[in-house]
């Protein structure tokens, strides 16, 4: 069967990434860069192992690793160097090897399967994307000197998968210093595959990198939450309703501690429910005397508060309201506008609809006003 190995390059010092640690070294979305490096490479069953080449001031950031780890070089040739002198002591060295740098750690799984392919029928396989942006030659002081010609030209990438033995004795016999291995390759006249590389697959270089990665990472595991609400209100004496924050004459009104806003604390307690936090009788309290004839707004904009505390942001309301009268829908848009107000979401992102309960049950009777509401938060 065929031996593959990988060589994981991570002993620079990426002092242009900032932040004093070097970057491999950084946590991004909780882990350490490395780490998700590591995580691609491990999840392919066809790599029987991973060589960790790394700086020697950094021996206390890889004690904790299952995988081989050697120390690195002066150069990045000399590390490679190192991690392929390293498999060349094992037992069995490999038949094939995998060099990839450590601070590219959003490299996938299907990328590193496209290296490999290329590998079964080429001496050498590495990932690159083709250059699309217009090239300039610019001059010291800033200004473009002239435009070059783009046609052919690729952005390379990392893994590039070689034949263990031929890049070996690429390395033995390079002169000077490469950016890559390809480079190495390339000068011992290797025939290297150009297979597609991956745009997120980027090196992680200068602090924008960082917060790049963060965010693609963060999005795969993105927090989204619905939360619902229900609630009644029953008609008693009165000459207006108070809807979704909107006053509408009718010939009675809703009975309750507060303003009796039916529509606004269904939407209040579905934030309550996405966040997990309780409801508005825990927040507000009937029996306080305080909250009595208040303005419902208050509520809501509490939740939202609450929201926002916790880096979330509400991506739509959809509220209901249950009634045969009075007539919601003339009023829909003022509701709709008042909400978004309030909770400074989007009116494009809310909808407040009615509907009748076919003259049946508490609603149908006309003896109150039921609402039910949906809404979505995002963690920001
Ligand atoms: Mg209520």
């Amino acid at each position: 069967m065929t031996k593959t190995a990988a060589i994981i390059v991570a002993a620079g010092r990426g002092e242009r990434a900032g932040g004093g640690t070097p970057k491999q070294w950084r946590i991004i979305a909780g882990r350490r860069v490395l780490d998700w490096t590591l995580d691609a490479f491990r999840a392919i069953p066809e790599i029987g192992e991973i060589i960790i080449v790394h700086h020697s001031n950094d021996l206390s950031h890889v004690s904790n690793l299952p995988e081989l780890c050697v120390l690195g070089g002066e150069t990045r040739d000399a590390s490679v160097r190192n991690g392929l002198d390293a498999l060349v002591r094992s037992d069995t060295p490999p038949d094939r090897v995998l060099i990839h740098d450590a601070a590219r750690p959003l490299v996938s799984r299907d990328l590193i399967i496209r290296v490999l392919k290329g590998l079964d029928d080429n001496d050498a396989a590495a990932p690159a994307l083709p250059v699309v942006d217009a090239l300039w030659r610019g001059n010291a002081a800033g200004h473009v000197d002239s435009a070059q010609d783009r046609s052919g030209l690729y952005r390379a990438q990392t893994p590039q998968g070689f034949r263990f033995a031929s890049i070996l004795a690429a390395h033995e016999a390079f002169v000077g210093i490469a950016a890559d291995d390809v480079e190495v390759a390339n000068a011992a006249d290797i025939d290297v595959q150009i297979v597609l590389g991956d745009e997120n697959n980027f090196k992680i270089t200068t602090p924008a990198d960082f917060a790049r990665a963060e965010q693609i990472l963060r999005g795969a595991e993105m927090d989204v939450r619905t939360g619902n609400g229900f609630d009644v209100h029953r008609f008693g004496d009165g000459d207006h309703v108070i809807l979704c924050g909107v006053t509408i004459p009718y010939a009675r009104g809703l009975q309750g501690h507060s303003d009796a806003d039916v529509g606004m604390h269904a939407i209040t307690d579905a934030i309550y429910g996405a966040l997990g936090d309780g409801d508005i009788g825990q927040h507000f309290p009937p029996s306080d005397p305080q909250w009595k004839g208040a303005a419902s707004e208050i509520f809501l904009k509490h939740a939202c508060g609450l929201a926002e505390q916790r880096s979330f942001k509400i991506t739509n309301i959809d509220c209901t309201l249950i009634c045969e009268t009075p007539k919601i829908g003339p009023h829909a848009p003022d509701m709709k506008s008042k909400l978004a107000e309030i909770t400074q979401v989007n009116v494009d992102r809310i909808s407040v609809k009615a509907t009748t309960s076919e003259r049946l049950g508490f609603t149908g009777r006309g003896e109150g006003i039921a609402s039910i509401a949906t809404i979505t938060l995002v963690q920001a």
